[in-house]
């Protein structure tokens, strides 16, 4: 008789279970998890192909070492698990010599095109600075007049900078004007990093300098991380 008992108890013991793990299951419906969608992060290598941007005084030409920064940078990103994408990845322009309209001109509306068709989240474009005397050096970062998150991103990038590489920069962030097409057109979040002056022969060589290239990727890459995070 207990014995029965027992078995009876055991029996209802296990359907309960069985009811509530189906319970469970019928709540979860796999259309409805959410999944975490990574950013798309836009790295833009200023310059290339016949463009060669600014010369050094040592001679290195800008648009190398806009893209050897760039190519860290990107790698950095994809660690993290965000899906980082280059206007350019090699040493070319980005115009279509069949379309009309001038080589440069076209170049710069096709990384902004770049920008929107992604909906990218943040668009960073990499250039060297140059100034006609040597006494000029350290970072300067430009932001888009066209979203507020532009500004904070360049602000937490200024502010990586003098942390971790440069801390007597006195250098502010600035709105860029219409002299700087891509940020002055494009609609989604951007700065614009002039990592430093190739003009000044000590900082010209350190930016040649591949362990002083990845430190710069390096202070780029934990502002960026750390915009992220904040904006989600
Ligand atoms: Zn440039």
């Amino acid at each position: 008789m207990w014995a029965t008992l027992k078995f009876a108890l055991f029996t209802i013991l296990l359907i309960l279970c069985a009811l509530l793990l189906n319970g469970i299951g019928y709540h979860f419906d796999a259309r409805t998890a959410s999944v975490p969608v990574a950013p798309t992060v836009l790295i833009d290598p200023g310059h290339g192909g016949e463009d060669g941007g600014a010369v050094g005084i040592n001679g290195c030409v800008e648009k190398n070492i806009n893209l050897e920064i760039s190519l860290i940078l990107r790698d950095l990103l994809q660690m993290s698990g965000i899906d980082a994408v280059m206007t350019r990845s090699e040493d070319i322009m980005l115009y279509d010599s069949a379309a009309p309209g001038k080589k440069k001109a076209q170049d710069l509306k096709n990384r902004v095109m770049m920008a929107e068709e992604l909906n990218a989240a943040l668009t960073v474009s990499i250039h060297m600075n140059t100034y006609p005397s040597e006494k000029c050096s350290g970072a300067q970062v430009y932001y888009s007049p066209n979203t507020e998150e532009s500004k904070t991103l360049a602000e937490g990038i200024r502010s990586s900078f003098i942390n971790n590489l440069q801390p007597q920069n006195q250098r502010q962030t600035k709105e860029a004007t219409s002299a700087i097409y891509l940020l002055h057109n494009i609609k989604t979040p951007a700065v614009l990093v002039e990592c430093g002056f190739i003009s000044n022969r000590e900082e010209a060589q350190l930016l040649c300098d591949s362990s002083y290239q990845h430190k710069v990727a390096l202070a780029i890459y934990s502002s960026i991380i750390e915009h992220l995070n904040k904006e989600v």
